[in-house]
């Protein structure tokens, strides 16, 4: 079975390729459909997008595809910045002005009002856009007041777990394969998939 991972962001695609590593069939990511425009993130929740991507590449692919929709939530800002993680600074942020943008609305905020969690929805559809199974889960955290660490995307090295010291672009990608909101959401669908994918061959 072919399984699409239908994202052009390059952190995710990587991470995946770890988490369903024991996946048996070919997992092929958007690298051979270079000419498809990336579909509209209308939704407002994680799960609405992760939905509408996995169809929306399905569907145009011609393969089972399974799409994620992730993002922060810190709780002195009410949730942001949410489903708008990727573009938090704008059309044309990039990870560093996120990140950047982040670090200047909480600075006034002490260490005991830094709280936030990672979301991460998954959904999976096979290619006439059926879905075949969704999870969405979490990471619990905080923010710490600067950068620290050189791996991982996105938000990584200024959100330290719980239970942690050190930020995830510190901790070595297999820590991060064990604990974050993407690992958790791999787990069952690798386990969806090991009782499943047969079926759909
Ligand atoms: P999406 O493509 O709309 O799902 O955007 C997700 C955005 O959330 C990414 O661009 C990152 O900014 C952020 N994000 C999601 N997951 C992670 C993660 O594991 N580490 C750091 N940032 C993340």
């Amino acid at each position: 079975m072919k399984l699409l991972i239908a994202t052009g962001n390059k952190g995710k695609v990587k991470e995946y390729e770890r988490l369903l590593d024991s996946f048996t069939g070919e997992l092929i990511n958007l690298a051979g459909y270079m000419d498809l425009d990336a579909p509209e993130e209308t939704g407002i929740t994680f799960q609405e997008n992760s939905l509408l991507k996995a169809r929306y590449y399905a569907t145009a692919t011609g393969n089972f595809a399974f799409a994620d929709d992730s993002g922060l939530e810190v709780e002195a800002l009410g949730g942001a910045p949410g489903v708008l993680s990727a573009r938090y600074a704008g059309f044309e942020s990039t990870d560093q002005s996120n990140r950047l943008k982040l670090l200047n609305e909480l600075r006034e905020l002490p260490d005991s009002s830094r709280s936030a969690r990672f979301a991460c929805s998954l959904s999976f559809s096979d290619p006439t856009g059926n879905l075949l199974f969704e999870a969405t889960e979490f990471c619990k955290g905080r923010i710490i007041n600067e950068e620290r660490g050189t791996g991982g995307f996105g938000y990584d090295s200024i959100f330290v777990p719980e239970g942690e010291t050190k930020t995830f672009a510190e901790l070595p990608p297999e820590r991060k394969a064990e604990l974050s909101h993407r690992a958790k959401a791999a787990r069952k669908f690798n386990l969806f998939l090991c009782e499943k994918s047969p079926l759909f061959t």
